[in-house]
């Protein structure tokens, strides 16, 4: 199939060298420094002062531009160049960012904008993203003087290497390790699992299986491998990645843990906030650090029957077996038996049902039924064969571009994500479309087959579009309101959550299902059995969630900072009073907890549950009125999906909703009450 050629000015990835990104970078950077430099005081007139903000949008897309195609190779192509040209320049940009934060002449333009007669008659996007500067300009450390303004300076260029670190020793750790395996080991692997071990093994040369720690390896032993020794072996060497406890000590993020939780906690005291906790809060939807915490604890009260239970039926089953003291590299694996002997499902029954190509061919269909929007794939340079490059119309009209790059590999990070690299913007070449990258780490295919994706990816996926179409669906044309620009954290995962709702549906379901072999979609028994298993450990899952968010927020509400001893035994507390599966001493999953010290939900991670109860309560909404109800979807569309940072996150869902959010479609959506929707 020959495809047409991308409409969109789109990166030439097949051109494009590390040395000229280089430079763009650092051409960009001082652009930036030498505009600022030049900025000695607020002009006179309002037109000039407008010119300013306007040439700061400018300077800010062209840095977006080109730091987002470096950091996204650094992200999937991971090699010791792009990490070279990544790490040298971090130090610059992060200085850059720093005097762009703390510049004074520039912090009082933006005050001498806000404050003239005419910022009443701004179109509302270009009000907001004014207020949310100067927040921003606040939260940056402009007021500070002397010794405090120097000191912000080299705490921000500190803490942002030491989160490159971070994730560098995570993706160390996780590649230094893998452990061939005989005939006897692959015992209870599915053969789709063995044959992706055996491919692993041949990329190393090596005739044998091999296990990884790349997850789709990782969860293919914990979830299928009978031998309870292996179990514990990989469970030991995921857990302990990065720390003291691991055979590469080399990669020990413990210092670096130590350090970034110490440095916010000294730049949150900076800027006149208690802790680090209360300093994140300050750009968030929830109104402070206690109404966060009691929303997880009242959570927690709600799932603890429910995963008492669960936990329980996990005991009995493993007792069946010979196990009386589950561990953890039991769980994964009985719970898998469990759901087999509960629901009669298995993952592997419903995997060939998933082939990638129909799957995303489906998704599109949902969303042009949502929406009314086309996704079209066009020809692009790409970075590796497994990318994909797409555009998505609207009556024609061409109003965003994607990418994706699925599957696991090596150098590339773990995880899901979606980075929205070019944002929607008003240029004087006219308006520039967004595009994003949405990158996963799906199992690959294995031979000539097209990928088959096991429920939970094809979950994965559809959150990541809910992401993209946040990106993409944009109506605001300022850079930095548009999309999921200044849009508060907590809530940036609404749209993601919200779309994973259409892979839990029958009519959607049988959109993106279609065997591999004789094409028949999901067949009756297979479907009742995954939907009836949807609400399958769903205590236990909660209580996971919020053991992470306590965590999180309690390691970075304590003042002073805490040492590495002092945070496992927070942690330790906090899964003694919520979780209720077992854990083991030499447990280290803070040491690769890149979310909250490598990636941007510090004191946020409870952002997952709060969104989740907008994306439930947004998604009771399509339950009542039809789920692929057009005239529902246009609405959401136009009240969240469109607005971007353009209207505060409560404004907008109330202006969908019609009042504010209720907690009760979620514990509807987890199977704890009564599941028949009323009213
Ligand atoms: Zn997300």
């Amino acid at each position: 199939m020959t495809l047409e050629k991308a409409t969109l000015p789109v990166p030439q990835f097949d051109q494009i060298t590390l040395d000229q990104l280089k430079t763009n970078i650092q051409q960009s950077i001082s652009n930036g420094q030498q505009f600022i430099q030049e900025l000695q005081r607020v002009p006179d007139s309002i037109q000039e002062q407008l010119k300013v903000l306007e040439q700061i949008d400018t300077l800010e897309n062209q840095m977006s531009e080109s730091w987002g195609v470096l950091s996204h190779l650094n992200a999937v192509m991971n090699n010791t160049e792009t990490r070279e040209v990544y790490q040298s320049l971090l130090p610059s940009l992060s200085e850059y960012y720093t005097q762009l934060g703390q510049h004074t002449a520039l912090y009082q333009t933006y005050q001498h904008v806000h404050d003239s007669s005419l910022f009443e008659s701004f179109p509302a996007a270009q009000q907001s993203a004014i207020k949310l500067a100067l927040r921003d300009f606040k939260l940056s450390g402009v007021a500070l003087e002397g010794a405090d303004k120097e000191r912000y300076a080299q705490i921000s260029a500190r803490l942002s290497q030491l989160s490159s670190d971070f994730s560098n020793h995570v993706l160390d750790a996780t590649q230094a390790y893998f452990k061939p395996l005989t005939e006897q080991q692959l015992k209870g692997l599915p053969e789709s699992s063995i044959e992706l071990l055996k491919q692993y093994g041949q990329q190393r040369d090596l005739e044998q299986a091999v296990a990884t720690l790349d997850i789709p390896s990782y969860l293919a032993i914990m979830t299928y491998a009978d031998d309870r020794e292996l179990r514990e072996e990989l469970y030991k060497a995921y857990t302990t990645r990065a720390s003291d406890q691991s055979q590469q000590t080399e990669f020990d993020n413990t210092p670096v843990m130590e350090e970034i939780l110490s440095l916010r906690q000294e730049m949150a005291k900076l800027l006149g906030f208690d802790n680090y906790a209360e300093y994140s809060l300050a750009s968030k939807m929830a109104p402070s650090v206690q109404a966060v915490d009691q929303f997880l604890v009242e959570l927690a009260e709600h799932a603890r029957q429910p995963a008492l239970k669960e936990i329980e039926d996990l005991k009995t089953i493993a007792a069946e077996n010979g196990v009386t003291e589950i561990q953890p590299w039991d769980s994964t694996y009985y719970s898998e038996k469990l759901k087999v002997q509960q629901f009669n499902l298995s993952q592997e029954a419903l995997k060939p049902y998933f082939p990638t190509p129909k799957v995303i061919q489906g998704l599109f269909s949902i969303v042009n039924r949502l929406y009314g929007i086309q996704v079209i794939e066009r020809e692009a340079p790409l970075w590796h064969k497994d990318a994909h490059y797409y555009e998505l119309e609207d009556q024609g009209i061409v109003i965003g571009g994607f990418y994706f790059d699925l599957y696991a590999r090596s150098g590339k990070r773990g995880g899901a994500w979606m980075s929205g690299f070019r944002s929607r913007m008003q240029t004087n070449d006219g308006l520039q479309k967004p595009i994003c990258y949405m990158v996963g780490n799906f199992t690959p295919p294995v031979g000539d087959q097209p990928a088959l994706l096991t429920h939970d990816e094809v979950v994965t996926l559809f959150h990541e579009f809910g992401h993209g179409l946040h990106h993409m669906l944009t109506e605001v044309d300022n850079i930095s309101v548009a999309g999921t620009h200044g849009v508060a954290w907590d809530a940036v995962e609404l749209p993601s959550q919200f779309m994973e709702f259409w892979t839990w549906d029958n009519e959607s379901l049988a959109l993106i299902s279609e065997h591999i072999e004789t094409k028949e979609s999901l067949p009756a028994d297979l479907l009742k059995a995954l939907l009836d298993a949807r609400f399958f450990q769903s205590g236990m899952q909660t209580l996971r969630q919020i053991e992470f968010a306590l965590f999180d927020l309690s390691i970075h509400k304590a003042a002073p900072a805490l040492n590495a001893k002092q945070v496992q035994a927070t942690l330790n507390d906090i899964r003694q009073k919520f979780s209720v599966l077992p854990t083991v001493p030499y447990n280290r999953f803070q040491n690769s907890f890149s979310h909250i010290f490598a990636g941007g939900y510090a004191a946020g991670y409870y952002s997952y549950k709060w969104a989740e109860v907008l994306a439930s309560d947004a998604f009771d909404r399509f339950e009542s009125e039809g789920i692929f109800n057009i005239e529902t979807g246009k609405e959401f569309r136009q009240a969240i999906l469109a607005v971007g940072g353009k209207d505060a996150a409560l404004d907008a869902f109330v202006r969908f909703r019609g009042r504010e959010p209720k907690i009760d479609a979620l514990l509807r959506h987890q199977g704890w009450t009564n599941p028949t929707k009323s009213a």
